[in-house]
């Protein structure tokens, strides 16, 4: 078994978070709803609208079968709301060309909607217990640093499937825990701003450690600022929506009061353009 493995297995049972969607029997439905969301949400405001989300549509079919209106309502304040109707389009996707059951094979998985490599495999691994390296933010960061002896990692690149891959014992469900055990370990040891490396059950081999924590160069891109952006006032727009009644709202009064009427435009543009809201005869209304 890789040199790492070991003691990231040994101490990933003892330390593993209790997260619904680790716990037996989860499914493979509720994995990918999960995998959606976080992508870009934390995980504490995930739990609450996950549960929501798997109570109202237990299966793909459930939620194919209705509006993606209502996919986009669901997603309330999670964010990044492209991701509730690439969702709704896998669901379809599901129901159409898979029977209704989540593919586990990796290439069928990334020609549904809304999903890349690391969504791919983190179904095909998690829910259907296969062997892939599965590649994160936390766990770039782990490799950069235990293996690659730099502070941050460099950009997303295909070499990181391959350093994980390195990691992995050949045994499927050992494989698993590897790939589980090295983003948490990124998620809650090793931090992107305080690692603890006392408590970090690979520090006597991490490199970066070993070199005395050089600094390297930080490329990892800046969040852009929410007040005042585009973003602020698309959120503004669509929540408006998910509160008005299924006909909408009148198109010149969405957001009417808004302090910047061409970034009001630019706004209800591009949430047009994404396909998130419907502008027909003069209303504004979420997608049918
Ligand atoms: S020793 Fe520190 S820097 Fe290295 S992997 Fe562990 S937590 Fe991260």
């Amino acid at each position: 078994m890789p040199d790492l493995a070991v003691p990231l297995i040994e101490w990933y049972r003892r330390n593993a978070r209790d997260l619904p969607w680790r716990r037996p029997g989860f499914g493979a439905w509720g994995v990918l709803v999960s995998e959606f969301m976080l992508q870009q949400t934390q995980v504490s405001r995930v739990i609450p609208r996950l549960d929501a989300w798997l109570a109202r549509w237990p299966t793909p079919t459930e939620l194919a079968n209705d509006a993606p209106a209502e996919a986009v309502r669901e997603w309330a304040n999670l964010g990044y709301p492209r991701r509730a109707l690439w969702l709704h389009r896998a669901a379809v996707e599901i129901r159409d060309l898979h029977g209704g059951v989540v593919p586990s094979d990796v290439g069928a998985l990334l020609s549904l909607t809304g999903i890349g490599d690391y969504t791919a495999r983190a179904v095909a691994v998690f829910a259907y217990g296969d062997r892939h390296p599965v590649v994160d933010t936390n766990t770039r960061r782990v490799l950069a640093r235990a293996i690659g002896g730099q502070a941050q990692p460099g950009p997303p690149a295909r070499s990181d499937l391959a350093a994980m891959e390195a990691l992995l014992p050949e045994d499927r469900t050992d494989a698993a825990i590897v790939n589980a055990a090295t983003m948490e370990l990124g998620a809650t040891v090793c931090t992107a701003r305080t690692p603890r490396c006392d408590a970090c059950p690979i520090a006597h081999a991490c490199a970066w450690r070993a070199a005395g924590y050089p600094a390297t160069a930080d490329t990892r891109r800046k969040q852009a600022r929410y007040d005042g952006s585009d973003r602020q006032a698309r959120g503004a727009a669509l929540r408006a929506l998910r509160d008005a009644a299924a006909s909408g709202i009148r198109s010149d009064e969405l957001l009417d009061a808004w302090p910047d009427a061409l970034q009001r435009d630019r706004a209800i543009t591009s949430l047009a353009d994404d396909g998130l809201i419907e502008l027909v005869d003069g209303m504004a209304r979420l997608p049918r």
